[in-house]
Formats: C-alpha cells, structure tokens, sequence
C-alpha cells in the first residue's frame, strides 16, 4: 500500500471549540495504515538520501512499541530496501505486535541490552558499506526538513499545536509556518526540558518561539490513567477521531483543558496536529478503547 496524501482532511473537532476558539484537527493518521502521520514526513527525506547514495539497506533504532520502527519497516518494505531494527533491551518471551509487523515488512530485529543500547553499541560485523543509518526516531535536520512539509491551509490557522516527543515534528512546523502563526508544542515526556534546546538545534530561524507546555504527560513517556482512556473514549464518541495513549490523546487532552482555562485568545483557530501512532493502541487490553 502506499502513501496516500490526499486521504489527509482537515476536520472541525466540536468537543474542543469553546468560548470563540476554533480546532480543527489535521488527519496525517490517515496518510497510510501502518506508516501513519508524522513519522512519514521525517522519513522521507532519509529515504531519498539512501537512494542516491546508492544503499541498498536502512538500520534503524527503537523501542518494541515504536512508531518509529514499524514505519521504517513499512516504508522500507514499500520502497524496496532491506531494513535492520536496532531494539532496546533484551529479546522478549513475546513479541509485541509493533515488532511482529515490522517482522512480517521483513524487518531485521537485533536486540541490545539497555546499556548496550545507551552506549550505541552495535555489533561491528553489521556495518558495510550497503547500510544507510536513520537516527532514532527520525530526528536530525533531514528529518525536520520533511515535516516542514506536512501540509496543510497555512492561511487558515493561527495555531499550529502538536505532541513533542524527540521535538523533530515540530522543528520543522516552525520552520514551515508562515510569519504570523505561532506553534505550540505539548511534551509527553515528564519534565523532558532540555527538548527545548535539541528543538532550537533544528530551527532554520534562531529568532523563532518555542513553546512546549510540560503539563499533560500523564505520569511519563507511554504512561496513562483511566482519565485518559476516558477522554479518549468520550472524543471518539463526540468526533470520530481515534487517538492514540502515547501522543495524540494526550495532545487532544491537553489542548482541551488550555482552551477551557482560556490559555488562547477569542477567535482563535487552532490546528491540531494528528501525528498517528494509532498502532500503539494494540498494546492495550481489549476493551480499554471502544475503537
Ligand atoms: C513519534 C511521534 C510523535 C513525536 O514526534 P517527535 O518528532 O519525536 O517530537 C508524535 N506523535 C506520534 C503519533 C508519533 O508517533
């Protein structure tokens, strides 16, 4: 299956337009079923720059629930190059369902300890000249550069609000929107400040805000509450829109709750990013989400 960019639709989100504020929420989940939102965009560029190197293979890093690596997988699969998957932490019992589809895309899994992991340490005999290296999650200036392409109606929003996790997404929204948007950014990491400085390492213009709420990280990285779930639950219900307990529920949550202190000025109109990540869903016990 490929890439599908006209799939992508800007949808009002009534749950969270109060007091004159407008969001629309922007679709990337539905680019492509398993290379969903945001990690495309900091992909492709990656992608391109193997092609012309002339490598044959893409070695990648991750956890077993990420994103970043089932993408790389998929997109790896769809492009036609080998792919290596460079997992923390010891080889599990079970696979999680992220690392058996990266598996069924062909992927190749190596384990490390998570010290090994930490320290980069990677068997020797893995690297030959074939082998084109994506830093974790997609992060380094290629990788902004491709989400400075996520597109959408730059004439339409005020507002551009997204999920931060490494901060590559939204380097690249900042270096993408037009002069009088502002973008702002809610970390799902606890207390993850220093994202604000690797954020400015990737900004095309220094003079530019950063903006990154620290609130809303449930507890941590992939941590959640039944209030979560709830939520998530309740936005489905009202909107349609599935998220995910990673990113985007928490995006959702949080912008939610600023509106509602009136953190944005009357007559905003806000676009929140759907970055995808919905296969981080099937971790959950069935049931926890009514979609
Ligand atoms: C990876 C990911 C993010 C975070 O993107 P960064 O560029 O690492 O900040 C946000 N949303 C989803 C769904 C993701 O998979």
């Amino acid at each position: 299956m490929k890439i599908n960019e006209d799939l992508i639709t800007t949808d009002p989100v009534s749950m969270l337009s109060h007091g004159g504020v407008d969001v629309y929420a922007l679709r990337l989940d539905k680019i492509h079923p398993v290379i969903s939102g945001n990690k495309w965009y900091k992909l492709k560029f990656h992608l391109e720059e193997a092609t012309q190197q002339g490598k044959s293979t893409i070695l990648t890093f991750g956890g077993a629930y990420s994103n970043h690596i089932v993408a790389t997988a998929a997109a790896c699969a769809m492009q036609g190059f080998k792919c290596i998957g460079i997992i923390r932490g010891e080889a599990p019992q079970y696979y999680s369902h992220t690392l058996n589809t990266a598996l069924d895309y062909g992927m190749k899994l190596i384990f490390l300890s998570r010290s090994e992991y930490k320290r980069k340490q990677l068997p020797t005999d893995l690297f030959n000249e074939t082998i084109y290296v994506v830093p974790e999650g997609g992060c380094s200036t290629k990788g902004a550069k491709g989400a400075a392409t996520i597109p959408y109606d730059h004439t339409q929003f005020d507002t551009i609000c997204c999920a931060v996790g490494t901060g590559t997404m939204i380097s690249g929204l900042i270096n993408g929107k037009s002069a009088n948007a502002e973008v702002l950014g809610l970390s799902v990491l606890k207390n993850n400040l220093s994202v604000e400085t690797e954020i400015r390492k990737l900004l095309l213009l220094p003079t530019n805000e950063v903006q990154i709420n620290h609130e809303y990280h449930f507890g941590g990285y992939a941590k959640h509450t039944p209030e979560l779930f709830k939520f998530m639950n309740d936005l489905y219900n009202t909107t349609g829109i599935p998220t995910d307990f990673v990113y985007t529920g928490k995006l959702f949550y949080g912008l939610h709750q600023l509106i509602k202190k009136g953190f944005f000025k009357k007559n905003a109109k806000i676009l929140i990013v759907h970055s995808g990540g919905l296969q981080g869903n099937l971790s959950q016990r069935k049931g926890t989400l009514i979609f």
